[in-house]
């Protein structure tokens, strides 16, 4: 049986204080931030982790998609192993102050109270580095698509493809990063393990009066992208059964879409979140209508019958409104079991530290799903008021940060540590 952990007072409050100053980067007026990826609020958000971390004896590395990492060494006679943490500083536009920044800020306090304990002699140790990753572009808000940083960094996404991502207005990311001062060429250690402290967003930890929870698996999603034509035409004198409105095909897919996920009983959850159309004009019949749809589920086998399932029903609405509608893939997001044995070991370590906490899947993307597919990964959640989040009105109390990163300490010693029995 583990010890419990003895963390200083000082290292949680500098976690407070920390959280409280990044909600400063981008704050709004209605208490969130603004901070989308690679825009000047992100930039002095960056600016301020880098500064941060070079005074605190990481080494600063960033690479070529804006990665920031600050590397820690723990034990330079120890093999060349790195033990990652982080999670991310952009926001959605308008959103909260802890959708991943907290994850960023428990990442860097959590590598000074670590290294503390092994200098005393607290923990064992059998890592060589710590590192810190602050990634890029995981909201996906002005580049598409999401968990950016982390999927280039996975291998998934190559260097060419990430450069050449634009912005709605046409601003590509290697522009956008350039700008800020952040197109690095630096090349990171290789993770070991990766941990993520992500708050919630859902309400499974508030409706079990705990603080915090362990991610053993995440959904899929298939995201995809309807393109229909119409016809432009008055909107007055253009008889009403010749006209070809693609406006009026979309708002039928959008029923038929939010029609599917309703009748599966919650197993399938599925949106439109954007819609563009041309012309725009209050005179002119939609001519172009362009949706973005998603389907999220932890079936394989349910997702792939969805995307199916568009095809049909999008035949069907091209035959009834006389407009073109093709259909495109922009995301495969398989459903992604994180790793077991680390999980098993952690959950031990937090029931021994009296931590008490819930096994959870997780339906929003993390960068640790990208992470988990070249090492293994853990997520650790934490509560989230009203499971509210990329709004202003997101909220975690300062109790759950506490807790939360009295749990990520125990993880990450049960992690360094070889005492513990995985
Ligand atoms: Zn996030």
């Amino acid at each position: 049986m583990a010890e419990p952990v003895v963390i200083k007072q000082t290292f949680k409050e500098d976690v407070l204080a920390l959280m409280a100053r990044y909600s400063e980067f981008g704050a709004t007026p209605e208490g969130g931030v603004n901070r989308l990826a690679a825009s000047s609020e992100d930039k002095d958000a960056r600016n301020f982790l880098c500064q941060w971390l070079e005074n605190h004896g990481f080494t600063k590395l960033i690479d070529p998609a804006g990665n920031i990492f600050g590397v820690l060494e723990l034990d330079p006679s120890q093999p060349d192993t790195s033990l990652f943490c982080g999670s991310h500083l952009d926001s959605q536009p308008h959103g909260g102050r802890f959708d991943g920044t907290l994850g960023v800020v428990i990442a860097c306090v959590a590598g000074l109270t670590l290294k503390d304990m092994i200098d005393r002699g607290e923990i064992e140790n059998s890592y060589r580095n710590y590192v810190v990753a602050c990634w890029t572009s995981e909201e996906g808000a002005r580049f598409q698509p999401s968990l950016l940083g982390s999927r280039f960094f996975a291998g998934n996404l190559s260097k060419e493809d990430a450069w050449s991502l634009t912005d709605e207005e046409g601003i590509s990311l290697k522009q956008a990063l350039s700008d800020i001062g952040y197109l690095g060429t630096d090349t990171p250690p290789k993770p070991d393990h990766y941990l993520e402290v992500h708050i919630e967003q859902g309400k499974k930890l508030e409706d079990a009066g705990l603080s915090v929870g362990l991610v053993s698996s995440s959904w899929g999603a298939r995201k995809l992208t309807l393109s229909i034509t119409g016809k432009p035409d008055h909107t007055g004198p253009t008889p009403m059964a010749v006209r070809k409105d693609a406006l009026l095909a979309a708002s039928r897919v959008i029923v038929e879409v939010n029609g599917l996920a309703q009748r599966s009983k919650d197993d399938l959850h599925s949106s439109v979140g954007r819609l563009n159309v041309e012309p725009n004009s209050p005179n002119t019949v939609v001519s172009k209508a362009e949706l973005w749809i998603e389907f999220r589920s932890a079936d394989e086998a349910q997702l792939n019958a969805a995307e199916e399932w568009l095809q049909t029903m999008s035949t069907e609405i091209s035959i009834q409104t006389g407009c073109e509608i093709t259909q495109n893939s922009r995301e495969v997001r398989a459903v992604v079991t994180f790793d077991r044995t680390a999980n098993g070991k952690i959950r031990k370590t937090l029931d021994s530290a009296a931590i008490p906490n819930l096994s959870l899947t997780t339906i929003a993307g993390h960068d640790a799903l990208q992470l988990q597919s070249i090492c293994p990964s853990t997520l650790m959640f934490v509560r989230s008021k009203d499971g509210i989040s990329h709004t202003p009105d997101e909220f975690t109390s300062d109790s759950d940060i506490e807790t939360a990163f009295d749990a990520s300490i125990a993880a990450l010693s049960a992690l360094v540590s070889q005492r513990l029995p995985m």
